[in-house]
């Protein structure tokens, strides 16, 4: 029963004793009412998303996850979240079965955080109501743009017109905590003006911002375009024009862009993804999931059809794992430490590096520390290799 240093985001050190250390929950929920262009997320289209058989499922791993040695008779669930796919499909009845049956062995801890992630299309009253009683007090919405023409082309399901009304009726259930996912980067042919759909996101007052670049992958719609020569992808420059307008439009706001990809008014950080930007113990359920702990890394079985397969056979739905090698835990912790505002201790840095990074431009220091700004987030994976490969 080692106890692990933890870096928290005010980062100081402390340790955190692996066995009676906080719980952090991550449900997969795989459904989605179809593929939207740019996703390769390990998602299951479904028209009826069989929310009791995967609750039942969720549950199963769940119990069986009670006799590791990870989790301690002590342990209590300090953050939850249900992300997919799209956790907004699951009859919200199923949401309170899995709140309730996941915080029947490990109790909820006071404030925990609970998030949901929803479409806009899915938010009604009924729903939020439901959410709320069970004990979601977050919600991520995917929004990714305020352009109808550029919403049909990412194959959304939902309008532009149906963001607004679904903040309003969030928030009239009790939720203000809301964050909005927004996509930049999207080829120039759409002619998407993302400043505009930044303005429109502030306009209604979301906590949080989470804002991805979009990447073409190859066994999505969007990369069989692309290949086809059907979409000419951004380019470099307008990427890094996009990001940067961004940062200050946030700091005009009065957000902190405390991460690469995510930004919040003062004191509505997420705290479920700042376990794992700070490396703390989390467990994964439902198909695809990962779960880290104590170096170890593992995973669930990607698709939905064998993760209810395996689980109906009383089989574990783990489909691989791996301890992390020394090198591979450094990487991970330069890797996560520049990802965020805490940035690393200066001294984590082979000799020279702060101050040629901070001569171009690309990080600051504060007593001790040292941390990208926006200019060096647009080079991460390039200052990540340098730094641990010098
Ligand atoms: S709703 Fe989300 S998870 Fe589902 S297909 Fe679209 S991007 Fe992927």
């Amino acid at each position: 029963m080692l106890p692990v240093p933890v870096t928290q985001p005010s980062g100081v050190c402390r340790l955190e004793a692996v066995h009676i250390s906080p719980v952090h929950v991550y449900v997969h929920v795989p459904f989605c009412a179809r593929r939207c262009s740019y996703c390769d997320f390990a998602i299951a289209v479904r028209p009826n998303v069989p929310s009791r058989r995967f609750v039942e499922a969720v549950l199963q791993e769940w119990g069986a996850w009670q006799k590791h040695p990870v989790l301690g008779a002590a342990s209590e669930v300090r953050t939850l979240y249900f992300g997919g796919g799209t956790p907004s499909r699951l009859d919200p009845g199923g949401i309170a079965a899995l709140v309730d049956g996941l915080t029947r062995p490990r109790p909820m801890a006071p404030g925990a955080e609970v998030t949901l992630e929803a479409n806009p299309d899915d938010v009604t009253p009924d729903a939020a109501a439901a959410w709320r009683a069970a004990g979601v007090n977050r919600i991520s919405l995917g929004v990714q743009s305020f352009d109808p023409s550029v919403l049909r082309w990412m194959h959304r399901t939902h309008t532009a017109e149906q963001v607004g009304p679904a903040m309003e009726t969030v928030r009239a259930a009790g939720i203000e905590d809301i964050s909005l996912d927004l996509i930049f980067g999207l080829p120039d042919a759409l002619g998407r003006d993302w400043e505009r759909d930044l303005d429109l996101a502030f306009a209604l007052g979301p906590a949080h911002l989470s804002l991805y670049g979009l990447t073409v992958e190859d066994h999505t719609p969007l990369g069989r375009w692309a290949m086809r020569g059907g979409v000419i992808p951004v380019d470099e420059e307008r990427y890094a024009a996009e990001f940067l307008a961004a940062g200050r439009a946030l700091a005009r706001e009065g957000f902190e862009h405390y991460e690469i990809s995510n930004a919040a008014r003062p004191g509505r950080r997420a705290r479920h993804n700042s376990a794992y930007w700070r490396r703390a113990p989390f467990i994964g359920l439902g198909p695809s999931a990962h779960s880290g702990f104590d170096g170890r890394r593992q995973w669930n079985l990607r698709d939905w059809s064998a993760y209810e397969r395996a689980s109906a056979e009383g089989r574990s739905v783990v489909a691989g794992g791996e301890e992390l090698s020394g090198e591979a835990m450094e990487l991970e912790e330069v890797y996560l430490g520049l990802r965020t505002v805490e940035g690393l201790p200066a001294g984590r840095l082979p000799p020279g590096t702060v101050s040629q990074w901070c001569d171009a431009g690309w990080a600051r220091t504060s007593p001790g520390r040292v941390r990208l700004t926006p200019e060096g987030w647009l080079r991460l994976d390039a200052l990540v290799a340098s730094a641990t490969t010098a």
